[in-house]
Formats: C-alpha cells, structure tokens, sequence
C-alpha cells in the first residue's frame, strides 16, 4: 500500500511512518518542517510543502498515486489557540479542506485524521465514550471537531471514507531510542519532567494543585505512540470494508496524575526530580480519560504499553540521546 503521511516529519507522524516502512509499505512524507525533523522519516519520500498551498497538494497527488492519506499536520498547542484563533482556524481547517479537496480531485477516498480529547470539553462523566458530548473550552479542539463534522459531511456528499481518531495524551519513543517528542518550547508534561531530571530544562512547574482529583492535580490518559501509530493501520483496513466517517477514541483507559507522573518518572530515572507548583494553566479540564472499548472492539485494536512507567521509560531512552 502506498501512503501519504502529512504531517510524518512531526512526533507522531515520525512513528507513523516508521511502522509504515517495517510493514513493507510505501511512504511519501508531506510536511512544513515548521515543528518536525527532517532526520526522522528514514528512506520515505519527503516532499516539502504546506496545506495552504493547494496547488503543491494537487501536484502531490498527480504524482503519486497513494492509496490512503494519514493527516497528522495540525497546531496543537492549547494555550496559543487561545490566543491565536485564527491561526489555528486557518492551519487546522482551511489547510485540512485544501487537502480534502485535492483527494476528491484525485479520487484518494480514505483517511485517517488526527482528532483530540480535547473536542469533549470538560468531562460530563469519568470513562469518555465517543458519545460523550463534544463541547471543546478552547479554539485547538473547536478546529478538530469542525474538521470531524467536515468528514460526516463529505461521507455523505462524496462518499470519503474517513477515520478520527481522538488521541488522549500520546506519550513515549520509538523503543529504538532515535526518534521521539521534541518541540521548542516544551509544553508537554512528560519530556518537560525528564528534562527536569535530565538538568536539560528549566524549572518544573506542577500547574494546578487544587482540581477536584485526588491529590489536586491533573489526570490525563498517557497513550504511547507506537499504540497510535497501529490504531491508524488498523483504521486504514477497518475503512476497507466499512464506509462513512468514524471516530474513536484512544487511550489506555487508566489516569494519572501530574503527581503520580512525576512519581514513575523517579522511579525510572532513579534520581529526586525538584518541581515548584505553579497556578492552573488554561483551559485544562480536571479529568480526561479514556474509554478505548469501540476501538478495541471495532478496529481490533489493543495497546502494547499499559505501564505508565515503561512509557516514560521509552521516553527517557530518547532524551538521554547526546545531541537532545
Ligand atoms: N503540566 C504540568 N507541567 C508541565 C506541563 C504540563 O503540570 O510542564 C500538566 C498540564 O497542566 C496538564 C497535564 O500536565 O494537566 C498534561 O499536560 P500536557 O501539556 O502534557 O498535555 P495536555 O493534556 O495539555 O494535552
């Protein structure tokens, strides 16, 4: 199967693409390297180019006959969303339409989108199903549910197959150690708790100590991405014999707190990691986890890493790399 991986230079997509070759299949890499790394997709095809440009998409697809596109570009980063709504409106829909219109021009009729946990809002309920309400408290998971209403829409309208898939927290590395999660600046809670420990950051900063969870922190559903980059494969044969758009929910299906997260990561890294608590950062909900049931019933889909500790641990195998 030949694949369009957009988005396959960044965290996820870098995994992506590298399950995608160790199964033998053919890989072309659409990419802005605005936040990812040339250096991660291996021997796949890497064509350089942004979603705004919808003329380099439609010279994409008249090149390369691709079976099924995986769409991993976005702008994540809740608190600039905020901040930047039209930024993220621009990139995260207008770029997503440029792509779904040069796919029906070329007749691709399958794909897999990147949705988020964070189009539910703040949680009704504890076990988040896909019929949880969607109601997202900021601009970033606003973007990804426009973009899933748009896929129910154009199931309808032109018969595109789709699959989105809502990751919770996508966390750790490839378990060969050289590709992982890299931004600057770091957001994210895990690479910025071994950075602590690793004297590679700067402070730790716990945000929020007063949530109504049960040490006053954050819980979230760690998911590693080696299980989201299967989930994707298993979406890609799921829509050969199902049309329509889909959406799943992803994650182990277990919280933990920022606390507890900074507790495993001791225990991995074997060292006291200083933090300083800090005020709640916005838009975060209190509780997101995940009920995985329909994925693993439907797609047949079950993650390999469920211990919180060997997530992290893969993680810190890539942030001890030298050159990190
Ligand atoms: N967090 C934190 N310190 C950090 C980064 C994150 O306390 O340096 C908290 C954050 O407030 C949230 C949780 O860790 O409650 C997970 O945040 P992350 O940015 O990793 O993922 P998100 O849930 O926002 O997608």
């Amino acid at each position: 199967m030949k694949v369009l991986v957009c988005g396959g230079a960044g965290y996820i997509g870098s995994h992506m693409v590298r399950h995608l070759l160790a199964q033998k299949h053919e890989v072309v890499v659409f990419d802005n390297l605005s936040t990812g790394h040339r250096e991660s997709i291996g021997e796949a095809a890497l064509i350089e180019g942004d979603l705004s440009d919808a003329k380099a998409l439609q010279a994409l697809f008249a090149v390369h006959r691709v079976d099924a596109v995986m769409h991993f570009c976005a702008l994540s980063l809740v608190g600039v969303s905020v901040k930047e709504p039209y930024l993220y409106y621009q990139n995260n829909v207008a770029g997503t339409l440029n792509l779904l219109q040069a796919m029906r021009r070329a007749n691709v009729d399958k794909l897999v989108f990147s949705s988020t946990a964070a189009v539910f809002g703040n949680p009704e309920y504890e076990l988040i199903d896909e019929d949880h309400p969607t109601r997202p408290i900021n601009p970033y998971g606003a973007s990804k549910l426009m973009v899933e209403r748009i896929l129910a829409d154009a199931a309808l309208a032109y018969g595109l197959r789709s699959v989105a898939l809502r990751y919770f927290n996508a966390a750790g590395a490839d378990t060969f150690g050289d590709i992982g999660e890299s931004h600057e600046p770091e957001t994210h809670l895990i690479p910025n708790v071994l950075r602590a420990a690793l004297g590679k950051g700067g402070q730790l900063r716990v945000f929020g100590d007063d949530y109504p969870t049960r040490d006053g922190t954050c819980v979230r559903d760690y998911v590693h991405v080696n299980d989201l980059a299967t989930a994707h494969l298993r979406a890609v044969e799921f829509m050969s014999t199902h049309d329509g758009a889909h959406v799943f929910n992803l994650g182990n299906g277990q919280g933990f707190t920022v606390l507890e997260v900074i507790a495993a990561a001791q225990r991995t890294v074997g060292t006291q990691i200083a933090f300083e608590r800090a005020p709640r950062r916005p838009g975060d909900p209190p509780v997101l986890v995940a009920s995985s049931k329909r994925a693993r019933e439907q797609l047949g889909w079950s993650p390999a890493f469920t211990d919180i500790e060997r997530i992290i641990e893969t993680a810190y195998r890539w942030h001890c790399l030298p050159r990190y």
